[in-house]
């Protein structure tokens, strides 16, 4: 099959002037200059969502709560109300919408068992990590992370991807757990230093999360931040992601860069939450691999790319420290695979990638095509793989 695009993204440029030769299984054989009258879509390499929560979906538009301790105080409560064929149902849901808006790969954070299945189900690729949340659970530890164990059994027994215990952040882990999770060595993706209550807490026991650790009895090393407190533990390592990174300081970007950890970034969850903007383009000057994740829709809203870039683009603005589109759209394909561990997620010679017919009228820019763009833009080029 030869695809005649209006543009190809290639490395987050629009480039005119190419047609591609696939074949039935979706292997790019060529591409090359543009022989016949092109169409007027623009092919891109699939989405890589490198933040979700599935479960969540079914508490979209439900929140109120603004602020980040919060709004976890109001998720909280809401998920215990929830049934367990609720949860399922809203993980179907928002596996469907991600691959309408073009997500072809998830990075999951999963603390229920319905994800693989949903994963699935939809034809989307990924890898789940299984989130440990002991905070308030230290008396009864054996049991927590036994449940752990048997939802993560659930969640693979459906889903071809890796599945990994994570731990959910470092404030809701306990420290020997956190230390253990860290010892395994696997593959971890941790929110870190979403808000300023974190840093608060590590470096000087003060702040919300600080009463309610009192409050609960936890004991933990304190007097660093968070950053350096997870370093101290083994984080600072290949094969990790920090998720969010709001409150961080040039000199531990610096530190996340050389150790190779990898970044996620959901702008949309972290307006909503009121919390720091994150220092997005001195990460990228620093070299982090950076992916954008659309978190949950109970705090970033619709499930849709389009909305999540043009949202980079605006809190970077508002920063005063911008990113290009160019930038922007690699996050959210061929930089997020790569944080991620996937290489060669882009459109070239011998390359599977999933692919996008991105339909959009007079895109003569990357940023016109995030800013006009939807998920109903978007038709799927690989049909054995998805719809
Ligand atoms: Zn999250």
């Amino acid at each position: 099959m030869t695809l005649r695009p209006h543009a190809v993204l290639i490395d987050g440029r629009l480039e005119s002037g190419l047609e591609v030769e696939i074949d039935a299984a979706g292997e790019v054989h060529e591409v090359r200059a543009l022989e016949g009258d092109p169409e007027e879509y623009v092919l891109s390499p699939a989405f890589v969502n490198a933040h979700s929560h599935l479960e969540y979906r079914g508490l979209q538009g439900q929140l109120t709560a603004r602020g980040y301790y919060d709004w976890i105080q109001a998720i909280t409560s809401a998920k215990l109300a929830q049934t367990p064929a609720q949860v399922r149902e809203d993980c179907l849901v928002a596996a469907y919408e991600n691959q309408l808006s073009g997500v072809a790969y998830i990075a999951e954070h999963s603390d229920r068992p319905y994800s693989g299945e949903a994963m699935s189900h939809h034809g989307l690729d990924g890898i789940i990590f299984q989130e440990v949340i002991t905070f308030g659970k230290e008396s009864v530890l054996g049991d927590r992370l036994g449940e752990v164990a048997e939802n993560m059994r659930q969640n693979a027994r459906h889903f071809d991807g890796d599945v990994h215990i994570n731990p959910h952040a470092p404030w809701t882990v306990d420290e020997a757990t956190l230390r253990s999770i860290a010892e395994a060595g696997g593959r971890i993706s941790i929110h870190v230093a979403e808000s300023v209550h974190e840093n608060d807490y590590f470096e000087k026991d003060k702040g919300p999360i600080a009463q309610a650790c009192r409050k609960a009895g936890v004991t933990r090393t304190l007097g660093l931040r968070v950053v350096p407190y997870l370093a101290g533990l083994g984080y600072l390592r290949q094969g990790v992601q920090f998720v969010h990174c709001c409150d961080v300081e040039d000199g531990e970007i610096d530190q996340i860069a050389t150790a190779g950890v990898a970044v996620a970034h959901c702008p949309r969850s972290n307006e909503a939450l009121d919390c720091p903007r994150m220092p997005l383009r001195e990460m990228l000057d620093a070299g982090v691999l950076v992916g954008l994740g659309l978190d949950s829709a109970a705090s970033s809203g619709p499930i849709d790319m389009f909305a999540e870039m043009r949202m980079a683009l605006e809190v970077a603005q508002k920063r005063g420290a911008e990113v290009t589109p160019e930038e922007v759209w690699r996050m959210a394909t061929t930089m997020g695979a790569e944080s991620l561990g996937l290489h060669g997620w882009e459109i070239g010679e011998g390359r599977f990638v999933p692919m996008l017919k991105i339909h959009v009228s007079d895109a003569q820019s990357t940023g016109d095509l995030i800013a006009t763009a939807s998920p109903r833009s978007v038709e799927w080029v690989t049909p054995t793989v998805h719809n």
